[in-house]
């Protein structure tokens, strides 16, 4: 299959307002072919202000069995149904509990993800067998043109090869899943970097499978006591079973193998150095995970910074580009720094941990 790559362009982005949300003439030229793609049972990635999706129309059983093709995915990870006004949600749902609605006026369109009961409009086929369906509104003006003129609730997992990390990039959609795909929307990196919180809102209280760029903090203000999938920090096993299916896949891991270094920062650096000069003496290629604050005081391996502590979305938004930098360089092992577990850096962490498969040292 030839894939077809197109640019497009928000409003900021374009000084010429065409569309009713401003955009250029040629995207939405781009966005109504990409919608009559997945009307007719084709997919599209697309950005969002989390990561790139990997759209299929989500109440066509056999458009969503594509997507299950293209990723390489399980097909009992069940995919988010993306919609891109209120009233969208409704016909998808048998309910819409009270914690579910506020978060909704609160935090949608954004990086928020709500599990409901689902109705019998939503095929088991996008819900992984489930009879709950995860839906979202995203903030980005592209990805919710798109499904408007699509007429259609998008169901869109991350547009990566099942196990990659996850792509904030076109280029990265297009490493992955070139000639598997119909059409790639590039509307150049994406906001944030890290996928959506996910809150499952069927039951009498919230609980966090995910987190996300909606903080645990934001979420308990807005509805009180949110709990936590016990799947978020452990490694899944015989007494974790995670809520979310796909947080028990291998995930966001480059293929080196990744080990977190945790504990006070200077004694962290110190070890990591250590690590990569004894490896490097090996001959091995050592891959670094590090900030903008300790950069400098690494001397030895391949050294990549995320961000500033200062500023923790920076580190969000390059995350993942780091972790697939690493695959391409081929380093045989990647040591990272730590972050501490609250607000952003819980989402962080959380992906540090799964890409490390749950592997780490701790310097006390
Ligand atoms: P991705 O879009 O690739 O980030 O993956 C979607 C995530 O949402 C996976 O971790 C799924 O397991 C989770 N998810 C989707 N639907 C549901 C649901 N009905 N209940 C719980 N988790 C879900
Ligand atoms: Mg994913």
């Amino acid at each position: 299959m030839d894939t077809k790559l197109v640019s497009v362009r928000g409003a900021e982005r374009t000084q010429e307002d065409a569309g009713c949300i401003g955009v250029q003439a040629e995207t939405e030229a781009a966005l109504q072919e990409a919608a009559r793609i997945l009307r007719s049972g084709g997919l599209v990635a697309f950005p969002t202000e989390t990561v790139y999706g990997l759209g299929a129309n989500g109440l066509e059983e056999a458009a969503a069995k594509k997507i299950y093709a293209a990723k390489g995915r399980p097909s009992d990870n069940p995919l988010i149904v993306h919609i891109s006004a209120m009233e969208e949600l409704e016909p998808l749902v048998t309910e819409i509990p009270d914690a579910g609605r506020r978060l909704a006026e609160l935090f949608w369109p954004g990086p928020l993800t709500l599990v409901f009961p689902k109705s019998s409009q939503v095929p088991y086929g996008t819900t992984g067998g489930l009879e709950t369906v995860a839906v979202r509104m995203p903030a980005e003006d592209l990805a919710r043109r798109l499904i408007a003129l699509a007429k259609v609730p998008v169901a869109a997992p991350s547009a990566n090869r099942s196990g990659r990390p996850s792509p904030t990039t076109a280029w990265h959609v297009w490493q992955d899943m070139n000639g598997r795909i119909d059409m790639i929307l590039d509307g150049g990196p994406v906001g944030i970097g890290v996928e959506s919180t996910i809150v499952d809102v069927s039951g009498k209280i919230p609980v966090l499978l995910r987190p996300g760029a909606i903080t645990l903090e934001m979420l308990e203000q807005a509805v009180g006591h949110v709990e936590l999938d016990p799947a978020i920090f452990q490694a899944p096993g015989e007494n974790v079973r995670p809520k979310a299916p796909g947080m028990k896949y291998r995930h966001y891991a480059p293929r080196a193998e990744m080990t977190l270094v945790e504990g006070e920062l200077e004694k962290v650096t110190q070890a990591i150095n250590q690590l990569a000069e004894k490896y490097t003496a090996e001959g091995r290629r050592v891959g670094i995970i590090c900030t903008e604050e300790t950069q400098h005081f690494y001397t030895k391996g391949i050294v990549r910074c995320m961000g500033s502590r200062s500023r923790e979305e920076t580190i969000a938004h390059n995350l993942f580009a780091v972790l697939r930098e690493f695959d391409d360089l081929e380093v045989d092992c990647i040591y990272s720094e730590s972050l501490p577990c609250e607000q952003l850096g819980y989402a962080i962490m959380n992906r540090l941990q799964k890409a490390a498969g749950y592997r780490k040292i701790s310097v006390e």
